[in-house]
């Protein structure tokens, strides 16, 4: 499953809830406190980010694979 995640960075507070639920390690928190896409080849867009995210600071969207 490819997916495009995107981060509304002024709204990210840091909090690390979308890091902790990701099944597949796909976030981290960078130096300045703001959650980072680290490893999305690893994204299966579950879409736990988005739904855990108090602050809608987190959207996953499918992307159908690129056709031939
Ligand atoms: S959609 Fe799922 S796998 Fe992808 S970054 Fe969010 S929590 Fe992780
Ligand atoms: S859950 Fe939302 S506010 Fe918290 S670190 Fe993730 S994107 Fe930022």
């Amino acid at each position: 499953m490819k997916s495009d995640i995107s981060i509304k960075m002024a709204r990210c507070k840091g909090c690390g809830i979308c890091v902790a639920f990701c099944p597949k390690q796909v976030l981290a928190l960078d130096e300045l406190g703001k959650v980072r896409v680290v490893n999305g080849e690893a994204c299966i867009a579950c879409g736990q980010c988005e739904l855990r995210c108090p602050d809608f600071a987190i959207f996953v969207d499918r992307v159908k694979e690129a056709a031939k």
